[in-house]
């Protein structure tokens, strides 16, 4: 038997294809005597009223199916390969690429380079629009996907094949013009190097971006990863406090601007802008609906916030124990403030945050996300831990209870030797995490 059509992977429990016997194993053959190319086709052809669809079971029979539902209703089916097809990698060797900083030896997946469309619609990926058609651009178009994340870096088109390295990276924005007329809505990045598309360039940049407010709903500016890893790579220089200062200042002033003009501030920084330059986090409003927050733009506002709502609805009381919170560089200093806080209504839990350095990327590496296993055990290894250890969930890979070098939680918890708590980064999470 060939292997026609889509692989489903499971059905969800109520669902129309539940209903229909539809299981996992089973292959999708068409829609509506179409063949679906990708998870795009199948996301389109599945919103109507009314459906044929062909299924083919493991022993080969083919199993044509009518269904009528309300329009949009979901059939309730996921499938093996998430995009529906094999993912696009990049066609790009940009100089601050982080996955070419890797160390050897790590999980083969974390090698890989994607650049696909389909990604940044579904999870929320940036894509340079290098490797994509007029085709490809017609077909978000046609079906209002939106919103299309794109890593910019910088709107001077000769700079941004430097950049890329690729020499159709400049003609590539005139892909976001096409988006723009068509009403679709995106998401702007550029990861800031220092020396290279900094200072006037970016001044330069965020004019040119302007151009697309209101479809393109937001810039945000992250500093470049340096990892130790980068011998045989252009040399990148650290942003330090003064460089980072001088980057908040662009960005103040636009926002000021755009502010006036468009009324929204359109560009923003992440927080390590501000915590590398001694600055405070901007107020909750500033962020305008968190739209870059998994880009680490309004994490910690969001954070603090959400800490103290609840916190101030807590009575608080003697219970006594002892806890271990680890993490980056970055956060640390805001975890400790919010775990001094959290003593005062507690003031018989004993709360000890450790800051984790990243060895194993290099110490320039100060988020938490990219912390590894290997380092926090080297390093609270022989140290009192308490009743347990918190580590945040952004240290875990999709979901799944490993780091990004391979060691489980479990591998943690027993070279630890003490109990581990994952905690959702929030502030309700944090709190009940130490507390309860
Ligand atoms: S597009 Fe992304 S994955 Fe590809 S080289 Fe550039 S930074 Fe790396």
């Amino acid at each position: 038997m060939n292997n026609k059509g889509h692989l489903i992977k499971s059905v969800a429990p109520e669902s129309i294809a539940e209903e229909l016997e539809i299981e996992a194993g089973d292959r999708l053959l068409q829609i509506n005597e179409k063949e679906i190319k990708d998870v795009f086709d199948y996301h389109y052809a599945v919103n109507d009223e009314y459906l044929v669809i062909l299924i083919q079971k493991p022993d080969g029979e083919e199993w044509e199916l009518e269904i009528e539902k309300e329009y949009e209703e979901d059939l309730g089916i996921e499938f093996e390969e998430g995009l529906m097809d094999s993912y696009r990698s990049c066609r790009n060797n940009c100089m601050f690429c982080f996955i070419d900083q890797m160390p050897p030896g790590m999980r083969e997946t974390l090698y890989f380079k994607d650049d696909d469309a389909r990604l940044s619609f579904l999870q929320g990926n940036y894509i340079t629009l290098t490797n994509m058609s007029e085709e490809d651009i017609d077909r978000i178009i046609f079906y209002k996907l939106s919103p299309i994340n794109i890593s910019i870096h910088t709107t001077n088109k000769e700079l941004r094949c430097r950049m890329l390295h690729n020499r159709f990276a400049g003609e590539a924005l005139d892909k976001i013009k096409r988006l723009y007329d068509a009403g679709i809505t995106m998401n702007g990045q550029i990861v800031l190097c220092k020396g290279v598309n900094d200072g006037e360039e970016l001044e330069r940049s965020i004019h040119d971006l302007a151009a697309y407010i209101p479809h393109m709903q937001s810039v945000s500016i992250v500093p470049v990863g340096i990892t130790k890893y980068r011998d045989n790579l252009i040399k990148l220089e650290k942003f330090e406090k003064e460089d980072a200062l001088n980057v908040l200042g662009i960005i103040h002033r636009w926002q000021d601007i755009l502010y006036k003009e468009y009324q929204t501030r359109f560009i923003h920084a992440s927080d390590e802008w501000y915590i590398t330059a001694g600055l405070p986090i901007p107020e909750a409003d500033s962020y305008e609906g968190y739209l870059q927050i998994e880009n680490g733009v309004g994490m910690v506002r969001s954070l603090v916030d959400e800490f103290k709502e609840y916190y101030e609805n807590i009575k608080g009381d003697n219970r006594t124990k002892s806890v271990t919170l680890a993490t980056g560089v970055l956060a640390a200093p805001i975890l400790k403030s919010l775990m001094e806080e959290i003593h005062i209504k507690y003031p018989n839990i004993r709360i000890t945050v450790y800051t984790i350095i990243n060895e194993f990327f290099g110490t320039d590496i100060t988020v938490a996300g990219l912390l590894t296993g290997q380092d926090i055990m080297n390093q609270l290894k022989g140290k009192e831990l308490g009743d347990y250890l918190i580590l945040p969930d952004v240290l875990l890979r999709d979901g799944e209870n490993v780091l990004l070098d391979d060691i489980t939680v479990d591998d943690m918890k027993n070279a630890l030797q003490t109990q581990i708590r994952i905690v959702q980064s929030d502030g309700k999470s944090l709190i009940n995490a130490v507390v309860n």
